[in-house]
Protein backbone atom coordinates (compact mmCIF):
# COMPACT_ATOMS: atom_id res chain seq x y z
CA UNK A 1 0.00 0.00 0.00
CA UNK A 2 1.36 3.49 -0.87
CA UNK A 3 2.47 5.50 2.02
CA UNK A 4 0.14 8.46 2.35
CA UNK A 5 1.83 11.87 1.89
CA UNK A 6 3.57 13.24 5.33
CA UNK A 7 1.70 15.59 6.68
CA UNK A 8 4.76 18.07 6.89
CA UNK A 9 3.86 18.43 2.71
CA UNK A 10 0.37 19.18 2.95
CA UNK A 11 -0.89 22.21 4.18
CA UNK A 12 -3.77 22.81 6.29
CA UNK A 13 -6.97 24.69 5.37
CA UNK A 14 -6.31 28.21 6.22
CA UNK A 15 -9.84 28.73 7.59
CA UNK A 16 -11.44 25.00 8.42
CA UNK A 17 -11.56 21.45 9.39
CA UNK A 18 -8.68 19.76 7.22
CA UNK A 19 -6.31 20.16 4.58
CA UNK A 20 -6.32 22.04 1.65
CA UNK A 21 -6.77 19.56 -0.90
CA UNK A 22 -9.74 18.09 0.95
CA UNK A 23 -12.35 20.91 -0.36
CA UNK A 24 -15.54 19.06 -1.57
CA UNK A 25 -16.11 20.31 -5.28
CA UNK A 26 -18.18 23.04 -6.40
CA UNK A 27 -20.64 21.13 -7.45
CA UNK A 28 -21.80 18.76 -3.92
CA UNK A 29 -21.64 22.44 -2.33
CA UNK A 30 -23.92 23.51 -4.71
CA UNK A 31 -25.73 20.26 -4.66
CA UNK A 32 -26.02 21.04 -0.90
CA UNK A 33 -27.15 23.97 -0.71
CA UNK A 34 -30.00 23.68 -2.73
CA UNK A 35 -30.87 20.54 -0.81
CA UNK A 36 -31.20 23.21 2.61
CA UNK A 37 -33.12 25.57 0.40
CA UNK A 38 -35.76 22.72 -0.47
CA UNK A 39 -35.57 21.34 3.47
CA UNK A 40 -36.35 24.52 4.77
CA UNK A 41 -37.27 27.05 2.38
CA UNK A 42 -34.57 29.77 3.18
CA UNK A 43 -30.93 30.29 3.03
CA UNK A 44 -28.45 28.16 1.10
CA UNK A 45 -26.26 30.94 -0.53
CA UNK A 46 -23.07 29.34 -1.30
CA UNK A 47 -20.43 31.98 0.23
CA UNK A 48 -16.81 31.32 -0.79
CA UNK A 49 -14.09 31.38 2.19
CA UNK A 50 -12.36 34.45 1.76
CA UNK A 51 -8.77 33.70 0.22
CA UNK A 52 -5.79 33.67 2.56
CA UNK A 53 -4.17 36.73 0.24
CA UNK A 54 -7.25 38.83 0.77
CA UNK A 55 -7.27 38.38 5.07
CA UNK A 56 -6.08 41.50 6.83
CA UNK A 57 -3.75 39.32 9.47
CA UNK A 58 -1.82 41.71 11.98
CA UNK A 59 1.81 42.91 10.92
CA UNK A 60 3.70 40.29 13.15
CA UNK A 61 4.99 42.32 16.27
CA UNK A 62 8.14 40.09 16.37
CA UNK A 63 10.76 39.33 13.90
CA UNK A 64 11.86 35.13 13.60
CA UNK A 65 14.86 35.20 14.05
CA UNK A 66 17.00 33.91 11.41
CA UNK A 67 18.07 30.11 11.94
CA UNK A 68 18.56 27.58 9.36
CA UNK A 69 16.14 24.74 10.71
CA UNK A 70 13.41 26.98 10.19
CA UNK A 71 12.35 26.85 13.90
CA UNK A 72 10.36 30.07 13.81
CA UNK A 73 7.72 31.09 10.98
CA UNK A 74 6.07 34.47 10.34
CA UNK A 75 4.36 32.58 7.34
CA UNK A 76 0.88 34.47 6.50
CA UNK A 77 -0.38 30.83 6.64
CA UNK A 78 1.25 29.75 9.31
CA UNK A 79 -0.42 32.36 11.56
CA UNK A 80 -3.64 32.36 9.91
CA UNK A 81 -3.77 28.06 10.66
CA UNK A 82 -2.53 28.70 14.16
CA UNK A 83 -5.04 31.92 15.09
CA UNK A 84 -8.03 29.52 15.47
CA UNK A 85 -9.21 26.37 16.60
CA UNK A 86 -11.73 24.20 14.93
CA UNK A 87 -15.53 25.06 17.00
CA UNK A 88 -18.45 26.22 14.88
CA UNK A 89 -17.84 30.09 15.82
CA UNK A 90 -13.69 29.51 14.69
CA UNK A 91 -14.69 27.54 11.28
CA UNK A 92 -17.42 30.67 10.88
CA UNK A 93 -14.59 33.40 11.94
CA UNK A 94 -11.90 31.96 9.32
CA UNK A 95 -14.10 31.43 6.67
CA UNK A 96 -15.02 35.17 6.76
CA UNK A 97 -11.29 36.17 7.33
CA UNK A 98 -11.53 37.18 10.16
CA UNK A 99 -8.61 36.77 12.20
CA UNK A 100 -8.47 39.05 15.00
CA UNK A 101 -5.46 37.46 17.60
CA UNK A 102 -3.04 35.50 15.17
CA UNK A 103 0.19 34.45 16.39
CA UNK A 104 3.37 36.88 15.57
CA UNK A 105 5.06 33.68 15.47
CA UNK A 106 5.01 30.17 14.63
CA UNK A 107 7.40 27.90 16.17
CA UNK A 108 7.89 24.29 15.51
CA UNK A 109 10.58 22.31 17.57
CA UNK A 110 11.93 19.03 16.63
CA UNK A 111 13.76 18.43 19.96
CA UNK A 112 13.59 19.34 23.72
CA UNK A 113 16.14 21.98 23.08
CA UNK A 114 14.40 23.83 20.70
CA UNK A 115 11.76 24.03 22.84
CA UNK A 116 13.90 25.47 25.30
CA UNK A 117 15.49 28.10 22.61
CA UNK A 118 11.69 28.75 22.11
CA UNK A 119 10.71 29.52 25.63
CA UNK A 120 14.22 31.46 26.03
CA UNK A 121 13.73 34.05 23.47
CA UNK A 122 10.07 34.36 24.26
CA UNK A 123 10.73 35.26 27.52
CA UNK A 124 13.16 38.05 26.38
CA UNK A 125 10.34 39.22 24.53
CA UNK A 126 7.70 39.12 26.79
CA UNK A 127 5.74 36.67 24.96
CA UNK A 128 2.95 34.42 25.55
CA UNK A 129 3.78 30.42 24.35
CA UNK A 130 1.07 27.90 23.26
CA UNK A 131 0.87 25.14 22.75
CA UNK A 132 -0.06 23.83 19.29
CA UNK A 133 -0.97 20.08 19.12
CA UNK A 134 -3.46 18.86 16.05
CA UNK A 135 -5.34 23.00 16.59
CA UNK A 136 -9.16 21.27 16.98
CA UNK A 137 -9.75 23.02 20.09
CA UNK A 138 -12.74 23.89 20.96
CA UNK A 139 -12.80 25.88 23.00
CA UNK A 140 -10.32 28.62 22.41
CA UNK A 141 -7.28 26.91 23.75
CA UNK A 142 -5.06 27.17 21.01
CA UNK A 143 -6.03 31.05 20.09
CA UNK A 144 -3.76 34.00 21.36
CA UNK A 145 -6.01 36.05 23.05
CA UNK A 146 -4.65 37.56 25.44
CA UNK A 147 -5.60 39.84 28.62
CA UNK A 148 -3.42 42.51 27.06
CA UNK A 149 -3.57 42.68 23.91
CA UNK A 150 -0.12 44.41 23.22
CA UNK A 151 1.63 41.20 24.06
CA UNK A 152 3.03 39.48 21.78
CA UNK A 153 2.53 35.65 21.24
CA UNK A 154 4.48 32.53 19.48
CA UNK A 155 2.59 29.53 18.26
CA UNK A 156 4.44 26.22 19.71
CA UNK A 157 3.37 23.66 17.03
CA UNK A 158 4.08 19.98 18.58
CA UNK A 159 4.15 18.33 15.44
CA UNK A 160 8.05 17.71 14.62
CA UNK A 161 8.32 16.22 17.66
CA UNK A 162 6.87 12.87 16.33
CA UNK A 163 8.62 10.43 17.75
CA UNK A 164 7.93 7.42 19.98
CA UNK A 165 11.18 7.55 22.25
CA UNK A 166 10.71 4.46 24.33
CA UNK A 167 8.76 1.49 24.46
CA UNK A 168 8.61 -0.91 27.91
CA UNK A 169 7.26 -3.87 26.17
CA UNK A 170 7.08 -5.82 29.46
CA UNK A 171 4.78 -3.36 30.98
CA UNK A 172 3.12 -1.82 27.51
CA UNK A 173 4.56 1.61 28.42
CA UNK A 174 5.87 4.01 26.47
CA UNK A 175 7.23 7.59 26.05
CA UNK A 176 5.81 9.46 23.05
CA UNK A 177 6.81 12.64 22.11
CA UNK A 178 3.45 15.31 22.00
CA UNK A 179 3.27 15.53 17.94
CA UNK A 180 2.11 12.13 17.57
CA UNK A 181 -1.18 12.32 17.74
CA UNK A 182 -3.54 11.07 15.04
CA UNK A 183 0.31 10.64 12.56
CA UNK A 184 0.74 6.79 13.69
CA UNK A 185 1.24 5.96 10.05
CA UNK A 186 4.75 8.11 10.27
CA UNK A 187 6.09 7.50 14.05
CA UNK A 188 9.60 6.54 13.59
CA UNK A 189 10.73 3.69 16.51
CA UNK A 190 13.70 5.56 18.51
CA UNK A 191 15.55 3.72 20.97
CA UNK A 192 13.28 0.61 21.38
CA UNK A 193 14.35 -3.25 20.57
C1 LIG B 1 -15.44 17.91 14.95
C2 LIG B 1 -14.77 17.76 16.31
C3 LIG B 1 -15.07 16.68 17.09
C4 LIG B 1 -14.49 16.53 18.35
N1 LIG B 1 -14.80 15.45 19.11
C5 LIG B 1 -14.24 15.29 20.30
C6 LIG B 1 -14.51 14.13 21.10
O1 LIG B 1 -15.29 13.28 20.70
N2 LIG B 1 -13.92 14.02 22.31
C7 LIG B 1 -13.04 14.95 22.76
O2 LIG B 1 -12.49 14.79 23.85
N3 LIG B 1 -12.76 16.06 22.05
C8 LIG B 1 -13.33 16.23 20.84
N4 LIG B 1 -13.04 17.34 20.09
C9 LIG B 1 -12.19 18.37 20.64
C10 LIG B 1 -10.70 18.25 20.22
O3 LIG B 1 -10.54 17.47 19.07
C11 LIG B 1 -9.97 17.66 21.36
O4 LIG B 1 -10.00 18.55 22.41
C12 LIG B 1 -8.53 17.29 21.00
O5 LIG B 1 -8.15 16.29 21.89
C13 LIG B 1 -7.57 18.41 21.06
O6 LIG B 1 -6.29 17.92 20.65
P1 LIG B 1 -5.32 18.79 19.78
O7 LIG B 1 -4.02 18.07 19.65
O8 LIG B 1 -5.95 19.24 18.50
O9 LIG B 1 -5.12 20.04 20.74
P2 LIG B 1 -5.05 21.55 20.39
O10 LIG B 1 -6.33 22.04 19.85
O11 LIG B 1 -3.83 21.82 19.58
O12 LIG B 1 -4.83 22.12 21.87
C14 LIG B 1 -5.85 22.02 22.84
C15 LIG B 1 -5.38 22.75 24.11
O13 LIG B 1 -4.30 22.00 24.71
C16 LIG B 1 -3.10 22.78 24.72
N5 LIG B 1 -2.04 21.84 24.37
C17 LIG B 1 -1.90 21.16 23.20
N6 LIG B 1 -0.84 20.33 23.27
C18 LIG B 1 -0.31 20.49 24.52
C19 LIG B 1 0.82 19.90 25.19
N7 LIG B 1 1.60 18.97 24.62
N8 LIG B 1 1.07 20.32 26.45
C20 LIG B 1 0.29 21.24 27.04
N9 LIG B 1 -0.79 21.82 26.47
C21 LIG B 1 -1.07 21.44 25.21
C22 LIG B 1 -3.33 23.89 23.71
O14 LIG B 1 -2.59 25.07 24.01
C23 LIG B 1 -4.82 24.14 23.85
O15 LIG B 1 -5.10 24.94 24.97
C24 LIG B 1 -13.60 17.51 18.83
C25 LIG B 1 -13.30 18.61 18.03
C26 LIG B 1 -13.87 18.73 16.77
C27 LIG B 1 -13.53 19.93 15.94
Amino acid sequence: MAEPPRSSSRRLKHWGWGYEDQQRPAHEIDEAAAGIRAMLGFGGEVQAAKPLDEVELRTPRLEAPADEGGLFSSDRHDRAVHALGKAYRDIVRGHRGEYANPPDLVARPTDEDDVAEVLERASDWGAAVIPFGGGTSVCGGIEPRLANEDRPSVSLDLTRLDRVLEIDHTSLAARIRAGCADRTWKISFANTT
